[in-house]
């Protein structure tokens, strides 16, 4: 095995993670209500809206892995989770299904706008009675003439609010279940198509998240992306980009948390000497230190067997759990080693732990995660 990185590899990373903490401050006005342009423009010139995208449809032409690092960067480097989560769900839930199963037309529509930064894409498939039960979902696409009419609602879309295509998920066979559904591009100013009000949320708040409603909304046959039936296949794969590549902005998170914590509890004193020389609080850094770490090789174990065309089922359920979960402890142990600094707003320390709590919620929650490793264990 090589752990090394090349160096195009190593001077990618260093300018992502400069560049996102130069260029990607908190918006001046964050909103729950809509991306900030600037900043989503800025993501896009850097080439974070089109990664793992040939150059040709405008992206950066990366491969699995060094996607995931580079996401990592743009993770470490850039203090609004919110935003860096919005560009990870347009990425791999929007722009790469469109990349995989998208035909020319749909390529060279979309592809450049949305790896640029003019367009925002949106992924909608959750619905009030089938979030887990995904594929339980009700929304229909009925086919008339050489047009489909969609009916349904969407409970959670993430960049809803600001989106200029929804990625739609709907049954075309109802009765085939899985093998019934299909995927629609649906363009914002569809009619039939409305976006609801914006969520509040408890973190990840300048990423806009909303319900849209579909009512007699008529997309040509052309917006239908693959085959029918396809859908659910689609939807799979693409949550297999997001598990591990926008999961990997978290162990990014990790990483500055860790960096930021350390030097505190080596600065702060009390009972005349500094935090850091207390075992209670060094064994804390040194299991913020052992779960990063953790995460981050079963994340690159999954990219690389994403990388290689290799059945990554099990790896990547792993990895997108081990990620949530060390998310979530690591920001916890991060406020109680601030102490009261670690839980007023301002310090940015407690954000991080209310910005992790939902990455064991999006993309299958823990739970399914683990019936997943169960299901390829055989149980
Ligand atoms: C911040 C955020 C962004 C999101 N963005 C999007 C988006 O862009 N597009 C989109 O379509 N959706 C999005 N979602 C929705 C997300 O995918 C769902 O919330 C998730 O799939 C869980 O569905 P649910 O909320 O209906 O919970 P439920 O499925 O009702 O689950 C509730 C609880 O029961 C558990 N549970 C369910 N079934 C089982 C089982 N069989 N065994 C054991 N436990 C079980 C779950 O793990 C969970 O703990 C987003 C959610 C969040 C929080």
């Amino acid at each position: 095995m090589d752990f090394s990185w090349t160096h195009e590899q190593v001077e990618l990373y260093d300018r992502a993670l400069a560049f996102a903490r130069a260029q990607l401050p908190e918006a001046a006005k964050p909103s729950k209500e809509a991306l900030p342009r600037d900043l989503w423009q800025r993501c896009g010139e850097f080439g974070f809206l089109g990664l793992p995208v040939p150059a040709a449809h405008g992206g950066l032409g990366l491969d699995t892995l060094t996607t995931a690092r580079v996401m990592e960067a743009l993770g470490r480097g850039c203090v609004d989770t919110g935003l860096v989560f919005s560009v990870g769900a347009h990425l791999f839930a929007c722009v790469m299904p469109i990349l995989e199963s998208g035909d020319d037309a749909q390529k060279s529509r979309y592809l450049p706008r949305l790896c640029s930064g003019e367009w925002v894409g949106a992924n909608a498939i959750s619905e009030p009675e089938a979030g887990s039960d995904v594929f339980a979902l009700k929304t229909r696409a009925v086919r008339d003439g050489d047009s489909y009419v969609l009916d349904g609602g969407k409970s959670y879309v993430t960049n809803g609010p600001s989106a200029d295509v929804f990625l739609v998920y709907a049954a075309t066979q109802p009765a085939h279940g899985y093998m019934g559904l299909s995927a629609f591009l649906v363009e914002k100013d569809t009619p039939g198509l409305s976006v609801g009000r914006a969520f509040e949320k408890m973190g990840l708040s300048t990423s806009p998240i909303a319900p849209i409603y579909l009512e007699g909304c008529r997309v040509p046959e052309s917006a239908r992306l693959g085959a029918e039936g396809q859908g659910a296949a689609m939807f799979k794969r693409s949550m297999q980009w997001e598990r591990a590549c926008l999961f990997a902005a978290y162990v990014g998170v990790m990483e500055r948390v860790l960096e930021q914590t350390a030097d505190f509890a080596r600065t702060r004193k009390q009972f005349k000497k500094a935090l850091g020389k207390n075992q209670a609080i060094s064994h804390k850094l040194a299991d913020m230190k052992q779960r990063l770490e953790a995460s981050r090789l079963l994340l690159y174990q999954a990219c690389w067997k994403m990388d290689r065309g290799q059945d990554a089922v099990m790896e990547v359920s792993l990895a997108k759990l081990a990620i949530s979960e060390a998310a979530i402890q690591s920001g916890l142990d991060a406020i109680q080693i601030h102490g009261g600094m670690g839980y007023v707003a301002e310090t940015g320390i407690e954000r991080v732990l209310r910005d992790a709590i939902p990455s064991a919620i999006f993309s299958g929650t823990s739970e399914i995660q683990r019936d997943i490793i169960a299901n390829q264990l055989g149980l």
